[in-house]
C-alpha cells in the first residue's frame, strides 16, 4: 500500500538509522539541552524565545510555535526546500549509502543533460577567467577604479564573483576553443556571438563588468555584463539558454536562501549592485529579478522559503510602477507584502553609497510601509489634491483600496487616517467602504454595526468540521494515539475496540496509519512512523501527539477508551434522534419506532462502555 516511489524501504530505514536527528538539527540550529528534550529557535518562523524541540529519544522535532513537525527526512525537506526523494538522496549521500534505486531517468544521462553539464562547466570556467582578470590585468584598470569609486571592496568582489570581460573579440572565444570546447555549444549557451558577415565566433560581452548568476543549486548559468564605457546596452544578459530561464530565476537565490529561510522574508530589489550593496549593509536576504518583471513563477518560488516580501525597487516613476503592479501577484502568492519608498530618482545603490547603511536598513526595510499604505501613496500622484474636486476623487479611490482589506481592524485605522488628514467624518467613510464591499461582495464581517446581526454570517460559521480542542474525547483520542506509538500491543488493542470511530478525521487516518504500520511488522518507531504518512498536516499532528509525555497506565487506556467510545456513541444518537424526528414529522411511524428502537439499544451500549 505504501510505497515511496522508486526508494526502496531499506534504504529509507538506513537513513533514519544513520542520521540522528538532533546531530542534523544541530547544523542549523543552535540546540541547547532541556531535560527529555533540545530546545532551540525555530529554522521556520521568526522568534525571540525557542518554541522549536528536538526529541532524540523519538527522532523527531517540533516546534510550538509554527506547529512544524516530523522526522529527520521531513526537517530536511523543510529546511532545503527538497522534495522526499531529494532529502532521502541527499542523506544517503551524506551518510555513504549507496544510492542503488533508480532515478526518473534510468538510463543514460540523455544528450540535454550532457549539453547542459558541459554548458555548467564552461560557464565556470568562464568566470573564473573573468574574475582572473578582473584582478590581475593592466587592461582591468579602468573597471577596478569604476568598482572602487562605487564603493566595491575586494571582499565584495570576492563574495559575488565579479570579472571583467575585456574590450576585445576573442578573449573567451579563444580560452574555450583551448579548453576544446564547441564554439556553436558555447553559442547556444549563451557565451558566444555568432558573427553574421564572416560566420565565425566572437565574445559576446566586451569591455563588461561581469556579475555570474547561479541556479537554485549553485550552478553559474548565465552572466550580466554591465558596459564600462557609454554606449548601450548598459546591462547585458545572457540570452534564454537550456539552462537560463529569466522567469524562473532570481540572482543571489542560492546564497540568499538560507537568510530568507530563517527570516521567513525576502528582499526584492531591482538590480544586482543593488543586491550587492544591501548584502554589504547586513541585508543578506536580498535577491532580484533579472531586468524583467517579477513572474509568478518567481513568487512561487519564494513561497517556499518566506511569507513576507518587501519590495525595495527604484524611487523613480518606473521603479514604483512596477512595486506597484507587483503587489497584486504577490498577494495572491499568498504574501504579506511590504514596499520601501525611496525618494524620487534614487536607488538603493545610490542611497546606500549617499547616506550609509545603518539609515538604509532603518529607513527602508524596517521601516518598509504596508502594501495598502503604499498604494495610497502611490494613488497620490495620479490625484490634485490641491483642489477640492481631487480630494474627492482620491478619497473615492482611497476607500476602495482600503475596503479590499480583509482585516476590519485594519480597515478602521487607514479610514481613520483619512479621515483626519481629509477633515471629513469616519462614519462618513466607514460608509462608503461598507457600500463598497457589498457591491463586490467582499463579505462584511467586523463592519457590521452592533445589534444588526447578518444570518448568512453566523450560519457560515456554525457547524465547524472537527470538535473544538480540548474536548474530553479530543484529548483521549490524543493520548491514546500517543501510546499507541509508543506500544504495539495497545494499538492493536484499540484497533478491536474502537477501530476508526476516532471522532478528529486526522486522528482517524493517524489511527489507520498505525494499524497498516504494525501490520507490517514494524516495531514501534516514531521517526519511520511519521515517514510513511507523506502529509504535511498529519506530520504536524504525528509529531506534536509523539510529545505528550504522559506515562501509561491500564486503567488510563481504559477512561481513554471509554470516553471516545461513549463519544461516538452519543453522536450516533444524535443522527438517530434527527432521523426520528423526521420520520414523524413525515408522518412514517413505522420507520420512528425502527429509531427508536435502535436508539434504546445505543443508549444500552452506552452505559456498558
Ligand atoms: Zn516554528
Amino acid at each position: 500500500m505504501l510505497s515511496y516511489g522508486m526508494i526502496p524501504q531499506s534504504v529509507i530505514d538506513e537513513v533514519l538509522q544513520r542520521h540522528d536527528i538532533a546531530e542534523t538539527v544541530g547544523k542549523y540550529v543552535h540546540l541547547t539541552k532541556n531535560g527529555k528534550y533540545l530546545k532551540g529557535l525555530c529554522p521556520f518562523h521568526s522568534e525571540k524565545s525557542p518554541s522549536f524541540t528536538v526529541t532524540p529519544e523519538k527522532q523527531i522535532f517540533h516546534c510550538y510555535g509554527c506547529g512544524k513537525g516530523g522526522n529527520v527526512i521531513k526537517f530536511v525537506m523543510e529546511m532545503e526546500g527538497e522534495s522526499f526523494p531529494e532529502a532521502v538522496k541527499a542523506l544517503a549521500e551524506d551518510a555513504g549509502i549507496p544510492i542503488t534505486w533508480t532515478t526518473v531517468n534510468p538510463e543514460e544521462p540523455s544528450a540535454f543533460q550532457k549539453e547542459k553539464k558541459v554548458l555548467h562547466e564552461a560557464h565556470e570556467y568562464s568566470s573564473k577567467l573573468y574574475h582572473y582578470l578582473l584582478l590581475n590585468t593592466e587592461a582591468a584598470k579602468t573597471a577596478k577604479e569604476y568598482l572602487t569609486g562605487r564603493g566595491f571592496n575586494d571582499a565584495l568582489i570576492e563574495e559575488f564573483g565579479l570579472g571583467y570581460a575585456p574590450a576585445r573579440w576573442d578573449t573567451l572565444t579563444l580560452a574555450l576553443e583551448r579548453k576544446g570546447y564547441s564554439p556553436e555549444e558555447m553559442e547556444a549557451g549563451g557565451l558566444l556571438s555568432r558573427r553574421q558577415e564572416t560566420g565565425g565566433y566572437v565574445d559576446r560581452f566586451r569591455d563588461r563588468i561581469m556579475f555570474p548568476i547561479h541556479d537554485a543549486s549553485g550552478n553559474i548559468i548565465a552572466f550580466a555584463g554591465r558596459l564600462l564605457s557609454d554606449g548601450q546596452p548598459k546591462y547585458l544578459n545572457s540570452p534564454e539558454t537550456p539552462l537560463f530561464n529569466k522567469s524562473k530565476t532570481l540572482y543571489r537565490l542560492h546564497e540568499a536562501r538560507s537568510a530568507i529561510r530563517r527570516a521567513r522574508q525576502v528582499v526584492l530589489f531591482e538590480g544586482y549592485v543593488d543586491v550587492i550593496k544591501a548584502w554589504s549593509a547586513g541585508v543578506h536576504n536580498g535577491v532580484a529579478t533579472m531586468g524583467t518583471a517579477l513572474t509568478g513563477e518567481h513568487a512561487a518560488l519564494l513561497k517556499r522559503f518566506a511569507d513576507e516580501v518587501i519590495l525595495c525597487y527604484d524611487g523613480d516613476n518606473a521603479g514604483q510602477a512596477a512595486a506597484h503592479k507587483s503587489i497584486p501577484l504577490l498577494e495572491e502568492a499568498g504574501f504579506r507584502v511590504r514596499v520601501s519608498v525611496l525618494p524620487n530618482r534614487m536607488d538603493p545603490d545610490e542611497y546606500i553609497s549617499a547616506h550609509g547603511s545603518e539609515p538604509f536598513v532603518r529607513e527602508f526595510i524596517e521601516g518598509a510601509v504596508s502594501a495598502v499604505k503604499f498604494q495610497l501613496i502611490y494613488l497620490r500622484k495620479s490625484h490634485i489634491l490641491l483642489e477640492e474636486d481631487g480630494r474627492i476623487r482620491y478619497l473615492r479611490d482611497a476607500v476602495r483600496i482600503v475596503a479590499r482589506r480583509d482585516s476590519p481592524t485594519e480597515r478602521e485605522l487607514l479610514l481613520k487616517e483619512l479621515a483626519q488628514e481629509f477633515g471629513v467624518s469616519l462614519d462618513t467613510l466607514k460608509q462608503e467602504s461598507l457600500e463598497y464591499r457589498q457591491q463586490e461582495k467582499l463579505g462584511n464581517a467586523g463592519d457590521i454595526p452592533a445589534g444588526s446581526w447578518n444570518n448568512v454570517w453566523n450560519e457560515k460559521r456554525s457547524a465547524p468540521k472537527n470538535p473544538p480542542l480540548g474536548a474530553a474525547h479530543v484529548n483521549a483520542e490524543r493520548q491514546l494515539l500517543s501510546w499507541m506509538m509508543q506500544d504495539k500491543e495497545t494499538a492493536l488493542l484499540v484497533e478491536q475496540r474502537l477501530g476508526d470511530r476516532f471522532h478528529v478525521e486526522d486522528h482517524a487516518a493517524l489511527a489507520a496509519y498505525l494499524y497498516a504500520f504494525y501490520a507490517r511488522n514494524n516495531d514501534p518507531d516514531v521517526g519511520r512512523f511519521v515517514a510513511v504518512l507523506q502529509d504535511d498536516r498529519l506530520e504536524r499532528t504525528a509529531s506534536s501527539i509523539a510529545l505528550i509525555d504522559i506515562p501509561f497506565g491500564e486503567r488510563e487506556l481504559e477512561d481513554c477508551i471509554r470516553t471516545i467510545g461513549r463519544a461516538s456513541i452519543a453522536r450516533e444518537v444524535e443522527r438517530l434522534t434527527e432521523e426520528l424526528n423526521r420520520a414523524q414529522r413525515a408522518g412514517d411511524f413505522a420507520r420512528a419506532t425502527q429509531m427508536g428502537i435502535e436508539i434504546i439499544a445505543l443508549e444500552k451500549q452506552r452505559k456498558q462502555y
